[in-house]
């Protein structure tokens, strides 16, 4: 049954709705910005809810759910796991005019500008904002999605570190714990270094010597795929110094409950002006004790007929506004929908490419839609969404170590580690305003530095 925690469903009957459809990154954040927008200007807003609408009832802060996949806190319960990484809805929308609806939405109506739940409700809106996200994607390949665990949700990451310690306490001292990892993006090298920590904070508590032998795969050329030249090479040499073997331009074929078989990809197709050589593909089964998948993402969907533009990967497609791109004749069904984070397929202008789905970006585009459905709530042009050249980002590599960009300056070790603590402060704070938010976040630093 769907449950209307922190509202009455009438209440948003009686006034135009402003629904955001998921209350991630994205999400959050166009919520929270609309609703800084409307203490600045009340009188737009007089007609109208802020209405977030969620299937989970917190916010997920996915940049730590490595850390929680790999703690070796004894205290750690499932519990006290959710709190450390997730912000309830109910603190974030408190001593706001936000109202949260917890409930799975199941079709969008664009012709009769309504929302359906599960359980049959549905909601009208003025303006909709998709902020649904992604989910895991395994390109097809046969026995990934039932042999291994994806890194995605809280409850993937609470499993992988049941699994972790229930395989790790079959082991007799001297065996090997292989674990084996699909994607080589930040996912899959965060949680393969920050398992050399837990292993060895197991090894210490139990006393014995159980060796941990993760390897990386990846069909591209190198690890962490379209970043820099300096961040992969650091985190190349990191991983090494952990121990964790990286199979770049190696492709999974198959999986099954025992084994991940693999070829080598071929070359990526040479510039130079020599011909291209014939590829004789390398074939290699690599068994393991957990499979770990982080090989990608696609966007998250819910039925809206057909009138949707989509991309091949499932992505809705904006104009530059972030307003939806309709199919079909009647480019006015998508006028008031807007399109934000991993859902959305904006092309960046200058570089011609799709926005990367990042955190940031969700969070940059969230703003730019909610100063502009108060402007098109006040009758006024709406502005184009202007991406920065880059995005800051951070990239932890086991311990207390991580590399992090911010502008032009880049940095890696600890001081790149106590960067991703205070951008993880940021985001609580942004998200709730309660300085409250800083006792949590020592509390949940003192939890997952334990393995370091
Ligand atoms: C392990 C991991 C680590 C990451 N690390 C980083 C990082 O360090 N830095 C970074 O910038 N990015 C990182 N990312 C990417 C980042 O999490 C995403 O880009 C970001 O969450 C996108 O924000 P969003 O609002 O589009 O979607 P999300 O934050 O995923 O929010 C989507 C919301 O929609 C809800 N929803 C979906 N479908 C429905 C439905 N039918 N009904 C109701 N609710 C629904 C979901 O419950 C969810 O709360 C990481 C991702 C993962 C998985």
């Amino acid at each position: 049954m769907v449950e209307y925690g922190i509202m009455a469903i009438q209440s948003i009957t009686q006034k135009k709705n402003i629904i955001i459809l998921g209350a991630g990154f994205g999400g959050s954040a166009c919520a929270r910005t609309l609703e800084d927008i409307r203490r600045a200007h009340p009188t737009s807003f007089q007609d109208f809810n802020i209405v977030l609408i969620d299937k989970k009832n917190y916010y997920l802060y996915t940049p730590a759910l490595y850390e929680i996949a790999t703690t070796a806190a004894d205290d750690a319960t499932p519990l006290a796991l959710k709190r450390a990484v997730g912000i309830p809805l109910e603190d974030i929308v408190a001593h706001t005019s936000i109202k949260f609806v917890q409930g799975n939405v199941t079709h969008v109506d664009l012709t009769s500008k309504n929302i359906s739940l599960e359980d049959g409700t549905t909601i009208p809106y003025e303006y909709l904002v998709y902020a649904i996200g992604s989910e895991p994607t395994y390109f097809g390949i046969p026995g990934v999605k039932e042999h291994a665990i994806s890194l995605k949700w809280l409850e993937d990451a609470i499993r992988i570190r049941a699994e972790v310690k229930r395989k790790y306490d079959t082991k007799l001292s001297g065996e090997k714990l292989t674990v084996v990892i699909g994607g080589a993006g930040p996912a899959g090298i965060e949680v393969a270094a920050e398992l050399v920590g837990y292993i060895a904070k197991l090894n210490q508590k139990t006393r014995k010597t159980i060796l941990y032998s993760p390897t990386i795969i990846d069909g591209g050329a190198r690890v962490l795929p379209g970043f820099d030249d300096f961040t992969v090479k650091k985190a190349t040499a990191r991983l090494i110094s952990l121990g964790v073997t990286i199979k770049c331009g190696f492709v999974i074929t198959r999986a099954d409950e025992k084994a991940v078989y693999t070829k080598s990809a071929p070359p990526a197709p040479s510039t130079a002006a020599t011909p291209p050589q014939e590829h004789v593909p390398v074939e290699e089964v690599l068994p393991y004790d957990l499979f770990i998948w982080g090989g990608g993402v696609q966007a998250s969907s819910i039925p809206s007929g057909d009138c949707l533009a989509k991309e091949k990967r499932g992505r809705i497609e904006t104009n530059q506004c972030l307003t939806c791109a309709a199919t079909g004749e009647n480019l006015e069904i998508t006028k008031n929908a807007f399109a934000i984070g991993d859902v959305a397929c904006f092309i960046d202008g200058k570089t011609k490419r799709a926005m990367p789905g990042t955190a940031q970006v969700a969070v940059a585009e969230a703003k730019a839609v909610a100063y502009n459905i108060h402007q098109s709530i006040e009758g006024k042009p709406q502005a184009p969404f202007v991406p920065k050249s880059s995005y800051l980002f951070v990239i932890p590599v086991g311990g207390k170590y991580a590399i992090a960009k911010i502008g032009p300056l880049r940095f890696s070790g600890f001081s790149g580690w106590v960067f991703a603590q205070l951008v993880e402060l940021y985001y609580f704070y942004s998200v709730t305003r309660n300085p409250a938010i800083i006792r949590r976040w020592w509390r949940d630093i003192k939890i997952f530095t334990r393995n370091d």
